[in-house]
């Protein structure tokens, strides 16, 4: 066994473990990507402020049509005991009689004005009540929709936290493969350069930042050599995607 194949081995683990990087980071990004259903869920509240609002205005009117239909009874019966003075005949003074003639009127005109109270406030119950209703419609759908976005997000949170649970496992297994210190420069350039820190070379471009890499550093990554890009720093590797095949070397 040469030396070379020995060599190209190293990178050719890193590179593994590199493939494995990108997929976690991928799985990474899409389940913070995921929706919570945080919006939907203070879109929610919002909605159930509002109907927990409309029914205290609809309370609030019948309490109020209550009210005035209770004022409407009393002012009724005390008109009808002025009635049965004035007309019983147990009154006979003149004076007497003209008072309880105004007393009357003030009932009426009290009537009056209660009864048309009342029947504003059917009116109002009414379209409280309409309110009321499509407020509450309105939290149900939203609900709904919640409970089923909040169960989706569960549901694809666990798949993606399995995924990763794999993808961890795999990447260990590989990463012990690695060279302790070449790892170690490995995981230092990923971190510096958004998690890929071994980039394919590509129609003799750096596939991370697209520089020129230079005829004799492929030579040397093609002889199984860490060689990183000059301008991005990335660990440089051949036989990536794209790249001439290093079968024919
Ligand atoms: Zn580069």
């Amino acid at each position: 066994m040469s030396v070379e194949p020995q060599e190209h081995a190293v990178l050719d683990a890193l590179w593994a473990v590199q493939q494995l990087d990108t997929r976690l980071l991928d799985a990474r990004a899409r389940l913070s990507a995921l929706d919570d259903g945080a919006a939907l869920r203070a879109e929610t509240e919002t909605a159930r402020a509002a109907a927990a609002a409309a029914a205290e205005r609809l309370h609030r009117a019948q309490a109020a049509l209550r009210d005035q239909e209770l004022q409407l009874q009393t002012t009724e019966t005390k008109q009808k005991k002025v009635q049965a003075d004035l007309y019983g005949g147990r009154v006979t003074n003149p004076k007497e009689l003209a008072a309880l003639e105004e007393e009357l009127g003030a009932f009426a005109r009290a009537r009056d004005h209660l009864e048309d109270r009342i029947l504003a406030l059917f009116d109002q119950i009414e379209s409280l009540r309409r309110e009321d209703t499509e407020a509450r419609g309105t939290v149900a759908a939203l609900e709904e929709r919640l409970r089923v976005r909040v169960a989706d997000f569960e549901a694809a949170r666990r798949e993606i936290t399995v995924e990763i649970e794999a993808l961890e496992a795999e990447r260990a297994e590989r990463a012990a493969a690695v060279e302790a210190r070449l790892l170690r420069k490995y995981e230092g350039i990923a971190a510096q350069q958004a998690g890929v820190g071994m980039v394919a070379i590509i129609g003799g471009f750096c596939g991370g930042c697209r520089n020129d890499v230079p005829p004799q550093f492929v030579s040397r990554v093609r002889d199984g050599q860490v060689v990183t890009c000059e301008r991005c720093h990335r660990i440089l590797y051949l036989n990536g995607p794209g790249s001439p095949s290093r079968s024919g070397a």
